[in-house]
């Protein structure tokens, strides 16, 4: 099994308006450099320690997506190159981003998370949440972020018509979104297990990692 052949099995499946961001979290350098050399330039990460790292490394025309969940305190240290934050699920968080967007002078791409799934665990807004946000005198008043797109998980289950009912209910909140927030274009959603669902149902975004650099070791 190679990363090339994966790689590009993904993507000869992949329609043309789907972007994939490979997630490489946990995965050496030269597993990240195989995918590099095969064409692949978006990644995805869920520790910004080892984001930066890699960053630090790898060839600078990479684009950095930070898909894992945000401690406010960690943004600095992504501040200066990170292209799109996945996760963002209060206007605290918000905030923080846009104050050290603007120490570099950058307006950073954000997503907002939305719980779509049945499990508790899931991070994410739910609608009330998302509404107040969007309606908040503050959440305009931010310059040095930009909000692009929503993002969601499913449920982890084998059941796909639970998958695809959570996935149409993202798109369809996606759809409504677009009015409050015309600058809406990407709509975040399935991974390895559940990206063929998820594309039927509207994502311009998959999150592929264990499909193309195969199954984590957690050590
Ligand atoms: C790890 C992860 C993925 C990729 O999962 P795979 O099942 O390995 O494709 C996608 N999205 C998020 C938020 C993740 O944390």
């Amino acid at each position: 099994m190679s990363i090339k052949k994966n790689l590009k099995d993904i993507k000869e499946k992949l329609p043309k308006e789907v972007t994939l961001v490979a997630v490489s979290k946990t995965k050496p350098l030269e597993d990240l450099l195989a995918a590099y050399d095969a064409g692949q330039r978006i990644f995805g990460e869920n520790k910004i320690q080892e984001m930066t790292q890699k960053w630090e490394q790898l060839p600078k025309d990479i684009q950095w997506h930070m898909i894992g969940h945000v401690q406010r305190n960690k943004v600095k240290y992504m501040a200066e190159y990170v292209s799109l934050i996945h996760g963002v699920d209060s206007l605290k968080l918000l905030k923080e981003i846009d104050k050290q967007a603007q120490k570099h002078d950058r307006i950073i791409a954000c997503l907002l998370q939305i719980h779509i799934a049945e499990e508790e665990t899931k991070f994410g807004l739910n609608l009330t949440e998302l509404g107040e946000i969007i309606d908040s005198e503050e959440f305009r008043s931010l310059k040095n972020i930009e909000v692009v797109g929503l993002m969601g998980m499913a449920t982890f289950t084998t059941n796909d018509v639970q998958i695809r009912k959570e996935f149409k209910n993202l798109k369809s909140i996606f759809d409504k979104m677009t009015k409050p927030l015309p600058n809406l274009s990407v709509l975040s959603m399935g991974m390895s297990g559940d990206h063929t669902i998820a594309i039927e149902e509207g994502s311009t975004m998959v999150r592929i990692g264990s499909s193309i650099f195969g199954a984590r070791n957690y050590s």
